[in-house]
């Protein structure tokens, strides 16, 4: 491909990855599936490797998310809630291992696998102990202030077990019973059907009225610490298991392993067993351990060195959902 096809597919890709965006972010409605969706990002990203006189500092695989709702008070994130790097086959996750290795210059690296919930990403602030504002990742810098809907969420903490002063990032979902139970009864009444869990939950903590949260039957899993004052942590798994003893609910399948070949035969195992769990994941997430080694590799605009998403294949998806009417 010479210079002005390619500039030409870019412009053609990065309009409909915006229109996608907008329609899964703001809309809470997509109308591909992720893993088409997740086709488009790669090409794109390839044509910049290859073509990077190309690349600008608007395209989205430079760009966290969405836009943050207008009518939300809006919230600054004390650090960027970042996307993820992707991994699609073993042989990524190897390049990443590799890439992980070269940067830190040792060989002995340890991984945290956790399972990657389908749902919204939030951050939690608490002051003193106590649940004082709840945000969407929105832009990534800036998100939306959804305090009020997450205090409907039954496992989310509004009082610690310590007085500590934390933001914590995490996923808010819905469970498979509750989204069908709700798709039930909207069948029973002629309601128009939710396509999947994570649309509804996204749609329902992006709500102006407090209630229709609290109807909705939302759980969340903490992942991560955006900012803590006064407690020494060193590496990732202590942190989740100090988030568990704080109170949160942390994904209990999270497991620590000394290599990359270890990493992939769990991931390899969830790849047949997902549909066992009563929330969907879309994939896993791969994460360097030590703080100081995740420190050393950094992050890029869009997302951290220190961790990739390993997204599971596409003949795994159920997203057609023909003759129904979808909406959120
Ligand atoms: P991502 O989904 O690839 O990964 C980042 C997100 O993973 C985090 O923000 C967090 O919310 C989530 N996550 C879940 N469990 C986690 C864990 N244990 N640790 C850390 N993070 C965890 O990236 P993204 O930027 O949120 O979204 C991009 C993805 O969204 C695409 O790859 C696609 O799957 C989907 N998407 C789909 C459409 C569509 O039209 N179908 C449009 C836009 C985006």
């Amino acid at each position: 491909m010479d210079l002005q096809a390619a500039q030409i597919r870019i412009e053609q890709l990065k309009e409909w990855i915006a229109k996608h965006d907008f329609l899964y972010y703001v809309k809470d409605n997509p109308q591909i599936s992720d893993q088409e969706y997740d086709q488009l990002m790669q090409e794109l990203i390839q044509l910049e490797g290859n073509f990077p006189e190309l690349l600008t500092v608007d395209s989205p695989t430079q760009r966290v998310g969405g836009e943050p709702l207008p009518f939300f008070e809006k919230v600054e994130h004390s650090s960027p809630m970042l996307s993820l790097g992707n991994a699609f086959n073993v042989d990524d996750l190897r390049d990443f291992d590799r890439r992980v290795k070269q940067h830190v210059g040792e060989h002995s690296v340890k991984y945290v696998c956790e399972l990657k919930i389908d749902g919204l990403a939030v951050s939690l602030r608490y002051e003193a102990g106590m649940f004082v504002q709840g945000a969407t990742r929105g832009d990534g810098s800036i998100g939306e202030d959804i305090t009020l809907n997450l205090r409907t969420i039954r496992s989310l903490p509004l009082k610690l077990t310590e007085p500590r002063t934390i933001e914590v990032r995490g996923e808010a979902f819905m469970p498979k019973p509750a989204f069908e139970k709700i798709n039930r009864l909207r069948a029973e009444q002629g309601e128009a059907l939710f396509a999947n869990p994570r649309n509804v939950a996204a749609g329902s903590l992006r709500q102006l009225d407090p209630k229709l949260a609290a109807a909705r039957e939302l759980d969340i899993f903490l992942y991560g610490v955006g900012s803590l004052e006064g407690e020494h942590v060193d590496s990732h798994s202590e942190a989740l298991d100090y988030l568990e003893t704080l109170g949160f609910k942390v994904n209990p399948k999270r497991r620590l392993f000394a290599s990359m070949e270890e990493v992939i035969e769990f991931v390899e195992a969830w790849t047949l067993k997902r549909s066992e769990l009563p929330y969907e994941i879309d994939g896993l997430v791969v994460k360097v351990d030590s703080f100081a080694q995740q420190q050393e590799l950094g992050s890029t605009a869009r997302s951290p060195r220190w961790a990739v998403a390993y997204k599971f294949p596409a003949e795994e998806a159920v997203t057609v959902l023909e003759d129904i009417e979808v909406s959120v």
